[in-house]
């Protein structure tokens, strides 16, 4: 695997200051495990204190609004999510694409936006069962990507840095205990790597392709192994230190 692996926890929307215990439990852990990249991505409402909670791990925003600050009730910019110690952020993400309506157009203008806030980036793309049944996986994947990953130009300096990370999530796999088969996933973060060559050049291969889907201690080792994937996006196996750390140990 030429890059360090990166282990993410999306928590969704779960996460209460009660849980602080497990983030700290990761963070331990993740300090014994320098070769890992680690981070977490708790609701909006906890990042402040995640961030003060830990010192070994990346505490990042599971959205962001294109815009730096104005009338916009409930959102939150990429600036605040700097302002309040994030370091990256997860745009894109299935459930936001399904449950607020959000295309690749916006997703891309997200991207942008987080970058020149400074923040990390994790795009998510990912096919839903019906496309893959139906033979258009690839093309979807394809067409999410080019579509929804940021310019060269707002880009370049980020992907150059490591600071662009893309997730293949197929959205039958999340939340559903179903994950893809191996050879699936090395196909399709086969295709991406080339569509973020042709996209950024050289740099391209510096973008971290993860994969995500119902990651857990099980599956891990296998995902992780497997040619071209460079980490994981993990959701219900992140919200405790004991489903978690085990990926963290097999990356
Ligand atoms: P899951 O979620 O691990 O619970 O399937 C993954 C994700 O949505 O990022």
């Amino acid at each position: 695997m030429p890059h360090r692996p990166y282990i993410v926890g999306n928590w969704k929307m779960n996460g209460t200051r009660a849980m602080l215990a497990e983030a700290r439990a990761i963070d331990r852990a993740a300090g014994r495990y320098p070769d890992v990249q680690v981070a977490i991505a708790p609701p909006f409402t906890l990042i402040g204190a995640l961030r003060e909670a830990v010192s070994a791990m990346g505490v990042g925003g599971q959205d962001c609004h294109v815009n730096a600050k104005g009338a916009h009730t409930g959102d939150v910019s990429a600036q605040m999510l700097v302002d309040t110690g994030a370091d990256f952020v997860i745009v894109g993400h299935s459930e936001r694409r399904k449950d607020h309506g959000e295309g690749d157009d916006l997703i891309k203008a997200k991207a942008e936006a987080a970058l020149a806030a400074g923040l990390g980036i994790i795009v998510c793309v990912g096919e839903t069962l019906e496309e893959r049944d139906g033979g258009k996986a690839e093309a979807v994947v394809s067409a999410q990507v080019t579509a929804s990953m940021p310019d060269a130009d707002a880009a370049a300096d980020a992907v150059a840095s490591g600071k662009v990370a893309v997730a293949y999530e197929p959205v039958w796999a999340i939340g559903t205990g179903r994950v893809a088969e191996v050879a699936d996933v090395v196909a399709m973060h086969a295709q991406i790597r080339q569509q973020l060559l042709a996209l950024y050049g050289e740099i391209g291969a510096k973008v971290r392709i993860l994969y995500g889907g119902s990651v857990n201690a099980g599956n891990a080792r296998d995902l992780l192994a497997a040619e071209g994937v460079g980490g994981a996006l993990v959701g219900g196996a992140s919200l405790t230190a004991e489903a978690f750390l085990p990926i963290v140990a097999a990356a």
